[in-house]
């Protein structure tokens, strides 16, 4: 009989964010992985949940847009997504 973690597999299906992240307590540093919306992350050094993305955040299942100059940060438009840094509307492949 396979006994399977409810839990576990909830949360495996949860999507979640990947970035650097700064422990506000006492300044560590790391590469934090969390649910998507979490705000206060728990910092691997000391153990206090004060640790916050500094950077952008990105869903770490792969699926992330980029475009052809390198950028991968989107502007929504009622065209689609537009790129700010090269000025073009961007589709999927
Ligand atoms: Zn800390
Ligand atoms: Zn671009």
């Amino acid at each position: 009989m396979t006994v399977i973690d409810l839990t576990q597999a909830r949360k495996d299906r949860t999507p979640h964010s990947t970035g650097d992240a700064r422990c506000l307590q006492c300044g560590h540093e790391w590469l934090a992985t969390a649910p998507v919306g979490e705000v206060w992350l728990e910092c691997p050094a000391c153990k206090i949940e004060r640790g916050a993305f500094i950077g952008p955040s990105y869903p770490n299942d792969g699926q992330v847009w980029q475009c052809n100059c390198g950028n991968q940060l989107f502007l929504l438009t009622p065209d689609g997504p537009l790129c700010p840094q090269c000025g073009v509307y961007s589709e999927p492949d």
